[in-house]
């Protein structure tokens, strides 16, 4: 299942060569050529889907597993003090690359990278509206 023109399809299944630091039958791990600090990785299922919405459930439930894993590993091996999973669907969301893939980012002191949220300011009625949209 791949998708002509994707470059992530293509890195993924190894046409385009990447510094992968893991691989099995269905993911490849690669490091981000452009990264946000030490050792920020992405996750990439060999197979394309466009983002999470297009995601198969059989890949999904493996993708935490393997986050652990690899987070695990660049924990270890480069001793960040924690990290960031980042996982972005769609322009309006940051995604750049329409391949589904999970970021990780390794986190030091003072590494200059600024992952918080400016948090809205909800009263109580708006947030039960918000559920109520929600509930299934
Ligand atoms: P996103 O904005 O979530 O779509 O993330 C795309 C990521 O892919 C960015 O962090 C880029 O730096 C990274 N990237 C783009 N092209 C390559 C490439 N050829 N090899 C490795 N990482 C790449
Ligand atoms: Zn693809």
């Amino acid at each position: 299942m791949r998708e002509e023109n994707c470059i992530f399809c293509k890195i993924a299944n190894g046409e385009i060569p990447s510094r992968t630091i893991y691989e099995d039958e269905e993911f490849r791990v690669i490091l981000d050529l452009n990264p946000a600090t030490k050792g920020h990785a992405l996750i990439l299922p060999k197979n394309h889907y466009k983002n999470l919405y297009e995601l198969s459930d059989e890949t999904a439930q493996k993708i935490l597993p393997l986050a652990k894993k690899m987070g695990m590993l660049i924990t270890q091996r480069l001793g960040c003090e924690g990290l960031n999973l980042l996982q972005n669907n769609n322009e309006i969301a940051g995604q750049t690359i329409f391949h589904f893939h999970v970021h990780l980012i390794p986190r030091y002191q003072n590494d200059h990278q600024n992952l918080i949220m400016n948090p809205l300011e909800l009263s109580s009625a708006e947030l039960d509206a918000v559920r109520d949209e929600l509930l299934q």
